[in-house]
């Protein structure tokens, strides 16, 4: 017992140690990231986050963004509570039958111009849940998607990147302002 004791207080944690932070990328990411969003929308940018059946891997990663070490709203970057104040649908999951409606109903009700952006290998063709009886088999067989970001899961800078991406590809579309 005495042994096990001593153990306890000498040994080191049993937990991966953490992954380097890329501190500078972050934040060029990020700073980007909102001069386009000002650019293009005059403000910073809103998100709906809708889990359209995933399993939750997704979204700790998306989760992710908001806690003290990514910190994005200090780039502007915000989740909203309701679809009509968002300009981003970030989707996951293989769209369960069951959210398919409520997927679509979300949709509609998110003012233009709008972006769906599906996020993991679920959101692109219901991933390693394709086939079941349960999935629609995607987040393009409910709603138009603007991009996908691969990934089970993607991390935060994978999310970051793509809705940078999104935002340029907006910029030069026919008719963006
Ligand atoms: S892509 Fe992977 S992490 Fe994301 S919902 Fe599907 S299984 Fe889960």
């Amino acid at each position: 017992m005495r042994r096990f004791l001593l153990e306890g207080l000498t040994r080191r944690p049993l937990t991966e140690s953490p992954p380097a932070a890329d501190d500078a990328m972050r934040e060029e990411l990020g700073r980007a990231l909102v001069d386009v969003s000002r650019q293009k929308l005059g403000r910073s940018l809103a998100i709906r986050q809708v889990d359209a059946g995933s399993c939750n891997g997704c979204e700790l990663e998306i989760h992710a963004l908001s806690n003290p070490f990514y910190d994005l709203e200090r780039f502007g970057l915000h989740f909203v509570a309701s679809p009509r104040h968002a300009d981003v649908l970030m989707v996951t999951g293989p769209v369960t039958r069951n959210m398919a409606e409520a997927l679509r109903r979300t949709y509609d009700a998110t003012p233009a111009p709008k972006f769906v952006v599906a996020v993991g290998d679920c959101a692109k063709d219901g991933g390693c849940f394709a086939g079941s009886y349960a999935v629609t088999g995607g987040v393009g067989s409910v709603v138009p998607v603007d991009l996908h970001i691969p990934g089970c899961p993607p991390d935060p800078t994978a999310l970051l990147k793509g809705l940078l991406a999104l935002l340029e590809e907006a910029s030069a579309r026919p008719g963006a302002t």
